[in-house]
Parts: structure tokens; C-alpha cells; sequence
């Protein structure tokens, strides 16, 4: 006899884990079935944000700036710290923990609200009745079946490939290698200037490898304002000190016995490179593996995303689908956001994800972080704007952490003052622009945010200033 549900989540990262729970707070005798397993061979809650992610690079990224900060910062303050030593086994085993605690809150909040937590891979089988049929396998084998009402697929995405050569995890690696590398590789290559491959190059050129980062745009963070990506542009290649090679064309790529050599051309000249490690971070690719979609006939567009519409609902009757395997952003916040509004919409409510306000970070050092339009997609769209920049260089607690690098850039329609898009460059910018990201939820003018008071001092007055400029009123500028 099959397990009977309401609802069964197909995946357990930020988008399905979320759903489940919330779901179930709405009183859905509610399943969630996730495939991952750590590199011990254990179930692991969190999908690829918790696991080979979000999390883990940014626990690894807060290690290599203490450790850059013990070597190149601390002695400004009069701290003189001699031998300083990274001890890599013991940053990993620091990133595990943090994985394992947030792992075993999942589980825990899962029992909280009875949310049944199946380990194996979930697949649709098809119709028995109004239920849908999913049968979940462990290393091949059948386990389990359960019946449901409603099935919700977050099921994620996987690693993009370089045609021709696929990831061993230990010369070419994929996130999940470049997040478990066991010592600090000489020369690394990093195939991909996009958010991973600079937040992973940081982190080991912080440790000491030289990094080559190879790049075919010739445009360096496409999808930012490229005010905010020349300044980014520069601060990386000077400051931290990435070799950032723009408008690449990959070559050959040979695996030795213990280097990998890349051929590249770059302005018409044939150059290879050997490195000790090469990390290949491409982009993403929606993940359906073992999924049953064709059996089922869930569609797919032909890129692989599961084709669903505003509402995340796919072409078959109750199934839905959310996150990394849909169209939109591959964040793990627009992941839970869709899970939390589909399970919301299963009990009858109008849940509403808005797009236009999704926040974008990257947590290099300075970090990066936007919301909305940028200045070319303005100019591009004939949108008429006014725009107010600032800095941090004048700024009393970024002149106190040490950290006065970056600006705050924010564009305003010119004939209703609204906030059109906030961009920022500088320190802890992910959590400055939350701000941006409320004003521009409602709707708020740049006069609004250059009205409210903001503590002093604080980063955030750097956001006021800016708005404060958006009105030409600017007091420090
Ligand atoms: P996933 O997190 O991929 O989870 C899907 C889960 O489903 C996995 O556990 C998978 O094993 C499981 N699964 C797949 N198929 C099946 C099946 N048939 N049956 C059962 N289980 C299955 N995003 C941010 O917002 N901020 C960041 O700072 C950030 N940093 C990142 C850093 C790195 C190195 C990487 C790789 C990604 C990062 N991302 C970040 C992106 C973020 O991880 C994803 O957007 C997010 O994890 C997507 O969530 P999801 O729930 O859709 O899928």
C-alpha cells in the first residue's frame, strides 16, 4: 500500500524544503523526498545551496579574508601577529560543521511540522486515480511509493560541463570540488568570470594560489551596471589580485598525471597555460535526471527547464514546480520564495513572487549587490532617469573597518522620482540592500529613502547620500 500525501516535494534544497514546510503549516499532509548525499555517503537536507553552495562558500570566503586580514590588515590596528599559518583541513572541517548544523535544522523543522523526510530519488510514475504516483529509489532499487494530490518538483540544476571534459573532482572540478580542494593548489584556472567562479577564485587566491580566470564575454559581469562592473573589475584584479582575462576562446584542455594545461586565444594570440587545478564554472543546467518527466509528459523547454507559468503551475493537472529548474534566476531566495507561494496557492491564498525587486549579490570582497534596472537597461528601454552615486571613501565606519572602497549608484525615474534599480559596490553591500529592495517593493521615491533618517554612523548613510544626489541635495558629495 503507497504512502498517501497531499502534497510530495520532489528535492530538498532552499526551494523544496521550504515548500514542504510550508505546506505543512498549512495543514498538508505534506512528503518531501531529496537525493543528496554528503561526501560521507549521508542524507543531507539543503539541496546545492547548503551542501556544494551558498553556504559553504561563504563560510569558505569569511576564512581566506580573516586569513588575509591577519597577513595584510591586522597590523594597521597595531596588532602584529607573526607565523601566521592556514590550516586548510581545519577551515574545511569548519565548513562541514556548518553544513551538518544547518543540515540537522532542516530535519529538525521537518519532524516540527510533520513533514515526512524520505531519502532516495523521487520519480513520477503517473496517474492512479485524481493521485499522482512517485516511486522513490536508493542506489537503484525501489524503496518506497507514495501517492499524492499535489506534487512540486525543485529538483535544482547541476554543474554546466565543458563539452569534452568532464569534472573528476580532483584536477577539474565543479563547485562542489573547488569547496573541498584539501590544500591550496600553486596555479589554479577558474574557466568562467560569472558569481562562483570569482567568489571561489577569491577564496583560494586569499589562500595564496596565483588565479587565472578565463572569461569568453568580452564584457566582464554582463548582467551588472557596468559602472558597478569596472569598479568591481578593478578592485579584484588589483586588490585581490585575479588575473581576470576577458573575450577568451577555450581551446584545447588536456588532463595530465597531476596538471591540466588549457589552450586559449585572446586577441588573436594562441597562449597555453598549465594548472594545478581548473575549476570550470560555466553556468548551470536545470536538473530533470531520473526525474520520469517524458514518461509523464511534463513538459520541458529546450533548454531543459520544466515549462511552467507566473504561477509555477506546469502542464499537468497539480504538479508544479519551482527554483533552479524553472525559468528566472538560480537563486536560493527566489527557490523558497516560489516554494512558499505555491504552497500558499494549494491552500487557496494569492501569493505574488515580484521579479522586478529579486536582489542580486555576490559576496567577493568588496561585495557586489543590485536590485532592479541597471543604466543600460534604462537607456536601452528609452526610460528616462536621474541618478545619484556616492562613495565609501569619505564614510566613517567604512573608514573604521578598514573596508572604504565602493560606491552606492541609485537610478530614479527622472519625471516621478520612483526607484527604478539600487547598485552597489563596497562593504557588506548584501545586507545594505535590503533597503533598496523594501523601497522599491513600495514603491518609494529616491526622496523617500533621502527623507528617512539613517543612524550614524553606519554604511547605510552611503544609500542616503545617494538618494540624497538622485535629488542634486547631496551633503558630502
Ligand atoms: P537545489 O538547491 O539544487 O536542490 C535540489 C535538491 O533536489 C538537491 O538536493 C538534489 O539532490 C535533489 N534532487 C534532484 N533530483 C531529485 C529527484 N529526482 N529526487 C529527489 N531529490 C532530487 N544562490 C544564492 O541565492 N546566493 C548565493 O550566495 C549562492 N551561492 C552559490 C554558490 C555556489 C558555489 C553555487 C553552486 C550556487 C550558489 N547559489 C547561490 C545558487 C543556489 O545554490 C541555487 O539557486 C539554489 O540552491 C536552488 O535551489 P533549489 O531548491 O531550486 O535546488
Amino acid at each position: 500500500m503507497s504512502q498517501q500525501f497531499d502534497v510530495v516535494v520532489i528535492g530538498g534544497g532552499p526551494g523544496g524544503y521550504v515548500a514542504a514546510i510550508r505546506a505543512a503549516q498549512l495543514g498538508f499532509a505534506t512528503a518531501c523526498i531529496d537525493a543528496f548525499k554528503n561526501p560521507e555517503g549521508q542524507p543531507s537536507l539543503g539541496g546545492t545551496c547548503l551542501n556544494v553552495g551558498c553556504i559553504p562558500s561563504k563560510a569558505l570566503l569569511q576564512s581566506s579574508e580573516n586569513f588575509h586580514a591577519v597577513q595584510h590588515d591586522f597590523a594597521k590596528h597595531g596588532i602584529s601577529v607573526e607565523g601566521a599559518q592556514m590550516d586548510v583541513a581545519k577551515m574545511l572541517e569548519r565548513k562541514n560543521g556548518i553544513i551538518a548544523k544547518n543540515a540537522g535544522g532542516i530535519a529538525f523543522l521537518f519532524k516540527k511540522n510533520k513533514v515526512a523526510n524520505i531519502h532516495g530519488l523521487g520519480a513520477l510514475k503517473g496517474r492512479q486515480g485524481d493521485k499522482w504516483v512517485i516511486e522513490v529509489s536508493n542506489d537503484g532499487a525501489v524503496v518506497d511509493t507514495l501517492e499524492a494530490t499535489h506534487v512540486i518538483v525543485a529538483t535544482g540544476s547541476n554543474p554546466r560541463q565543458l563539452p569534452g571534459l568532464p569534472t573528476d573532482n580532483q584536477l577539474v572540478l565543479d563547485n562542489a570540488g573547488a569547496l573541498a580542494l584539501t590544500a591550496v593548489p600553486k596555479r589554479l584556472g577558474i574557466i568562467g568570470a560569472g558569481v562562483i567562479g570569482l567568489e571561489m577564485g577569491s577564496v583560494w587566491k586569499r589562500l595564496g594560489a596565483e588565479v587565472t580566470v578565463l572569461e569568453a564575454m568580452p564584457t566582464f559581469l554582463a548582467a551588472a551596471d557596468q559602472q558597478i562592473a569596472k569598479e568591481a573589475f578593478k578592485t579584484l584584479t588589483k586588490d585581490t589580485g585575479l588575473d581576470i582575462k576577458l573575450g577568451v576562446k577555450i581551446g584545447e584542455v588536456k588532463t595530465g598525471a597531476d596538471s591540466v594545461s588549457v589552450s586559449y586565444e585572446l586577441n588573436g594570440e594562441a597562449t597555453t597555460t598549465e594548472f594545478d587545478k581548473l575549476i570550470v564554472s560555466i553556468g548551470r543546467i536545470p536538473n530533470t535526471q531520473g526525474l520520469g518527466a517524458e514518461a509523464v509528459g511534463l513538459a520541458l523547454d529546450e533548454r531543459g527547464f520544466v515549462v511552467v507559468d507566473d504561477h509555477c503551475r506546469t502542464n499537468l493537472p497539480n504538479v508544479w514546480a519551482i527554483g533552479d529548474v524553472v525559468r528566472g534566476p538560480m537563486l536560493a531566495h527566489k527557490a523558497s520564495e516560489e516554494g512558499v507561494a505555491v504552497a500558499e496557492r494549494l491552500a487557496g491564498q494569492k501569493p505574488h513572487v515580484d521579479f522586478a525587486t529579486i536582489p542580486w549579490v555576490i559576496y567577493t570582497s568588496p561585495e557586489i549587490a543590485w536590485v532592479g534596472k541597471t543604466e543600460e537597461q534604462l537607456k536601452a528601454e528609452g526610460v528616462e532617469y536621474k541618478k545619484g552615486t556616492s562613495s565609501f571613501a569619505a564614510n566613517g565606519r567604512a573608514l573604521g573597518l578598514g573596508q572604504a572602497q565602493g560606491m552606492v549608484k541609485l537610478l530614479a525615474c527622472a519625471k516621478t522620482d520612483r526607484i527604478l534599480g539600487v547598485h552597489m559596490i563596497g562593504p557588506m553591500v548584501s545586507e545594505l540592500i535590503s533597503e533598496a529592495v523594501v523601497a522599491m517593493e513600495f514603491k518609494a521615491s529616491s526622496e523617500d529613502i533621502a527623507r528617512i533618517v539613517h543612524a550614524h554612523p553606519t554604511l547605510s548613510e552611503v544609500t542616503h547620500e545617494a538618494a540624497l544626489a538622485a535629488d542634486k541635495r547631496a551633503l558630502h558629495g
